[in-house]
Order: structure tokens, then C-alpha cells, then sequence
């Protein structure tokens, strides 16, 4: 399938589909405030409107998606969408991201169903800190969600970690360490200034650069690898020692030249960019009865006029503070990071 291509020539080829605005989480780094205000649960698409979209974007070209949210386990008999979503024709990816609190139930019956590959998010390796950072418990059910994954048998499990200065920047070897353990390549991730992260602050951003010069000096010289594929938010090295990991960069070294991504809220709205402040409301066409085939030529024509490259917008700023103030958060829940999905 031709994708079609934006302002730059970026294509569309990948979707992430936020199935819920929900959590059982309150990561400082995404939703460190006390009360939020969430999307109607009547506007949130169906499972057969979430697939009827997905068939739309993959006749123009995604070939990947992404569950995620809020926390997509929170979308009950979830297996069901992506039993439906495996069967869209064109589709030769299906990934899943979560906080693995509820992934130990339901991993063995995602596989069955489909799912290709999961990612598990964990910052930390320390109950105590995890606790401090979620305003939650729950540590030792995420790693037994990480071994159930792993027991699933998926082509690949890879755990996500927010690095941030002062909090767990110095548990980098540990997590390499765990994941050589549980055969999980960990991606470690930028702290980013995205809707929902109110208390961000550049000072507390731990940078790629960083944790290369910290690993460097653990393990020995550090091979960047070439990307399994181009599009890829991680950049991928190896250690001396064969273990491999990833760096998402999104703060110091941004990689919108090559961003193929667009994103769904649970609700049906469609954003070009994580950053992008306006979104296109996609659910008011399908319950319009719309042709798919309209939608399909409003989505052409809204990625041909992309010209989103939020991330190096921010990095070009002189001085760098939240996104959106709590108040506009309030106002308009899809500026979230966890409406919008990760
Ligand atoms: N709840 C699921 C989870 O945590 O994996 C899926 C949704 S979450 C929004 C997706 C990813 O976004 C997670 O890996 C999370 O760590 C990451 N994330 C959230 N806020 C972030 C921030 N401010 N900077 C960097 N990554 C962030
Ligand atoms: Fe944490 Fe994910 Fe929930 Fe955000 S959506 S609070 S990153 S678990
Ligand atoms: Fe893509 Fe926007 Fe992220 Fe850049 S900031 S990589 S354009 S989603």
C-alpha cells in the first residue's frame, strides 16, 4: 500500500489508538495532579468503531498500531479488539503498551488473539520508589506481568523507563541488568514536557547523551546500531557484552523527520503530532454514518497538510516550561498525554 506522504514527505504508516483516558496509575511525570476531568464514557469509540477507523487508516497506509491510553488493560475484554483489529487487512504489526499492573491475567489470551509485541512500562526497579513515583502500589504485579509476557511467547517484550534527573538516573545499569535477565530490551525514554506533565522542568531531564556517558563507563564502548526500521522513536546500541537497548530522545535530539505516527484518542479524535494542539474529530463522522470512504479522503488531506514537528518546535524554544497549564488541561482533557496515548 502507497501511504500517503505529508509536507515532508513523512508517511503514514503507524497508529496508536488510546482505548481509554483511564489509569490505575498517577506517574508523576503524566498525571501528578489530584483530580482530572475525563472523556464521556458514551463519546468513547466501540471496539467495532475503533477497527472500522483502523480499516479507514490502513487504506491509507498504516501498517503498525499501538494499544495504549490512560491504561488499555482498564478497557474491559480488550482481547476482543485486538482480535479484531489483527484481522484489518494491511496490518502487519499489533503492539500493546501498558503499566503491566493487569498483565499477568490477560497476556496468554492477547497472544491468542493476536497481539505481536508488547511494552512494559517500569521506571524503577525499587518498590519503594515506585510507590513514591505512582501514588500507587503495585510493583511486584508489573513484574509479574513482565514474566507472564515473556511466558506468552511474544516476538518481542520490551520494557519503557522515564529517566528522570534525581529519581532513578542512577538505576540505568540496573535496568539494563533486568532486562539481560528477563530477555526484555529496555528503551529508556527522555523526560518530556507533553500535556499532562505539569511539573516538568529541564532540570530534571536526564539526556541521551547522559545516559550513553554513564553506560560507557559501566560496561565499556557503546555500538549504535543501525534502526530495524527507519521510523523507529528509539535509537538502538549494543554493549560490549552483546546486550542491547534503546535511547527515545524526544527532548535533546528530537526525531520528527522521520515521525510516521498519528494518534486516536479513546474518543475518536485524530492528532497528527503528540504535541499538536488541535485534533480532528473523527467519531462525529462515523456516527454521521459518513462513507468510509469520505473519511478516508478527509484523512488523506489532513496528513498531506502535516507539517507537525512538535518536539523540535520545543527544543527550539529559548526558555522551556510545561505545555499547557493545569486550567487548560481542565478545560480540554485531549491535550493529556494519557487522553492522547503515548
Ligand atoms: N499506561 C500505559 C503505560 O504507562 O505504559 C500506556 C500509556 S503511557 C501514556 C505511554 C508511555 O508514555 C509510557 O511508557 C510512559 O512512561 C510514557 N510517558 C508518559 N508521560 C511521559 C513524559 N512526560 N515523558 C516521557 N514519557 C512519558
Ligand atoms: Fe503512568 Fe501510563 Fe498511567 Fe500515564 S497512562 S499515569 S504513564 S501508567
Ligand atoms: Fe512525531 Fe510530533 Fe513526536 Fe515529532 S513531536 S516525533 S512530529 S509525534
Amino acid at each position: 500500500m502507497d501511504p500517503v506522504r505529508d509536507t515532508y514527505g513523512r508517511p503514514l504508516r503507524s497508529l496508536r489508538i488510546s482505548v481509554t483516558d483511564r489509569c490505575n496509575l498517577r506517574c508523576e511525570y503524566c498525571m501528578p495532579q489530584e483530580d482530572y476531568v475525563w472523556l464521556e464514557r458514551s463519546a468513547l469509540l466501540s471496539f467495532e468503531e475503533i477497527t472500522e477507523l483502523a480499516t479507514i487508516f490502513a487504506s491509507a497506509g498504516v501498517e503498525k498500531l499501538r494499544l495504549t491510553g490512560g491504561e488499555p488493560l482498564l478497557r474491559r475484554n480488550l482481547d476482543r479488539l485486538v482480535l479484531l483489529l489483527a484481522q484489518v487487512p494491511g496490518i502487519r504489526d499489533l503492539a500493546l503498551t501498558t503499566n503491566g499492573l493487569q498483565l499477568a491475567q490477560h497476556a496468554a489470551a492477547f497472544r491468542q488473539a493476536g497481539l505481536q509485541r508488547v511494552t512494559v512500562s517500569l521506571d524503577t526497579l525499587r518498590p519503594e520508589r515506585f510507590t513514591a513515583l505512582t501514588r500507587r502500589t503495585g510493583h511486584q504485579r508489573v513484574l509479574e506481568g513482565i514474566a507472564a509476557a515473556q511466558a506468552a511467547d511474544f516476538a518481542s517484550v520490551k520494557i519503557n523507563a522515564v529517566i528522570m534527573r534525581g529519581f532513578n538516573h542512577d538505576e540505568l545499569a540496573d535496568l539494563v541488568e533486568f532486562g539481560r535477565a528477563h530477555r526484555a530490551e529496555v528503551r529508556f525514554i527522555e523526560y518530556m514536557d507533553v500535556g499532562g506533565a505539569t511539573r516538568w522542568s529541564s532540570a530534571q531531564v536526564f539526556s541521551a547523551a547522559e545516559m550513553l556517558r554513564i553506560l560507557a563507563e559501566r560496561y565499556g564502548p557503546i555500538t549504535p546500531l543501525a534502526p530495524h526500521d527507519s521510523a523507529a522513536p528509539a535509537e538502538r546500541y549494543r554493549l560490549p557484552d552483546g546486550v542491547t537497548f534503546g535511547i527515545i530522545s524526544s527532548t535533546t535530539r528530537p526525531f520528527c523527520g522521520s515521525c510516521d505516527r498519528a494518534r486516536i484518542t479513546a474518543d475518536g479524535m485524530f492528532f497528527r503530532c503528540l504535541y499538536a494542539h488541535d485534533g480532528t474529530d473523527l467519531k462525529r463522522l462515523l456516527r454521521a454514518q459518513v462513507a468510509p470512504d469520505e473519511i478516508l479522503a478527509t484523512l488523506r488531506r489532513l496528513w498531506a497538510d502535516r507539517a507537525d514537528r512538535g518536539a523540535e518546535d520545543r527544543l527550539a524554544l529559548k526558555s522551556r516550561a510545561p505545555l499547557f497549564r493545569v486550567e487548560d488541561l481542565k478545560a480540554n482533557p485531549h491535550h493529556e498525554m494519557h487522553t492522547r496515548g503515548g
